[in-house]
């Protein structure tokens, strides 16, 4: 058994300087007995990816080169731990990328993405999925039916972040929602809040082109925050009243400032972008409209709904994907979502 991956190499795309890529020749992982080894297939570039090629993640990671970036990923078992039972080689698989503790009372409770002992992929120290193969708990592992691509498997991560969202936000049908921000977050967000039956979603951002790609999934309204008043605007269109459920995705303290403006009378705010710096914010307009603030931080029990509503054609994920690059071309993939996110909403890197 063990001959048929001995002789099998190992490459991962090494990050050894800011926007520098190297492809080395790295051990093959040794898989312990609760988890699998995986021939990696696609990665999906996330935002925080890019914050760390561009250096911007330094102040909170120093020292943190070379490092291996990549948490969005699906990939085909090549090896199955002793003890797992559920998984065979040449399953076809997805990750979620954070393995709780399992045992805190936050893990107990359901709610894992608070778990303090998280391990996250791609979080230095732990070496994220740019890999031709790593290892993987089986436990934070799903397999794929035969409709969904590889990639569709690595956007299952985004669209996770989307349907947490959605349900800590309580849309349901015949909401009206706002989303702030049409980057690959906030497209997630609207086909997760479609999903769950939003009547009216208006997307707000700065470039024309997010917002024919949020109409072409399904936006009833967007406003170009760069040409109009995006609280005006709203406004407008929902006859003074506002929305019932305002989405922050641009992670800007801007439009963070614009929730307390847009929010309906009893509605509810979503925080989903990570903003940095502190907000000028008017609790005041909460105050009058008895409206309620909830964040997001990552996601928690949406593998199994994203898969579902991926492979039920409930939601069509892989519409967010603007552009793919083989694996050998990471660099120029990341220097594209880097250097063109007018264009860029999602780029995925795949593997032969
Ligand atoms: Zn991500
Ligand atoms: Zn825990």
């Amino acid at each position: 058994m063990i001959e048929r991956w001995s002789n099998m190499q190992n490459q991962a795309m090494v990050m050894t300087d800011v926007r520098k890529f190297e492809l080395c020749n790295v051990s093959m992982p040794e898989v312990g007995t609760d988890e699998l080894g995986i021939a990696v297939k696609s990665v999906g570039i996330c935002g925080s990816d890019m914050h760390f090629y561009e250096g911007k993640a330094f102040s909170i990671f120093p020292n943190s080169l070379p490092f291996v970036l990549g948490h969005e990923a699906a990939g085909v078992v090549y090896q199955v731990g002793e003890n797992v039972k559920d998984f065979q080689v040449g399953d076809r698989v997805a990750i979620e990328p954070g393995v709780p503790c399992g045992k805190c009372a936050f893990c107990e409770s359901g709610r894992y993405n608070l778990c303090p002992d998280v391990v996250f992929l791609a979080t230095p120290p732990v070496e994220g999925a740019l890999k031709r193969y790593i290892k993987y708990p089986a436990f934070k592992t799903y397999r794929l039916p035969d409709n969904l691509s590889m990639t569709e498997g690595a956007l299952l991560e985004p669209l996770s972040v989307g349907i947490h969202a959605a349900q800590r936000s309580g849309v349901t049908i015949g909401k009206t929602v706002a989303i702030l921000g049409g980057g690959c977050i906030g497209l997630c967000t609207l086909l997760a809040a479609k999903a769950w039956g939003a009547s009216r979603i208006i997307v707000c951002d700065l470039f024309d082109s997010h917002l024919n790609k949020a109409l072409a999934l399904g936006a009833t309204d967007t406003v170009n925050s760069g040409t109009q008043n995006t609280v005006e605007q709203i406004m407008k269109l929902t006859g003074g009243a506002g929305v019932d459920i305002v989405f922050e995705t641009a992670g800007s303290p801007v439009t963070a400032a614009q929730t307390s403006h847009i929010v309906g009378r009893g509605g509810t705010i979503v925080m989903v972008g990570n903003i940095m710096p502190d907000v000028p914010f008017s609790f005041r307009n909460l105050y009058k409209k008895e409206a309620e603030v909830r964040a997001v931080f990552r996601y928690c029990n949406t593998y199994p709904i994203a898969l579902q509503a991926v492979a039920s054609g409930r939601i069509d994920v892989k519409r967010i994907v603007s552009a793919s690059y083989p694996f050998e071309q990471a660099q120029q993939a990341f220097d594209h979502a880097v250097d063109d996110k007018v264009n860029c909403v999602k780029a995925v890197i795949t593997m032969e």
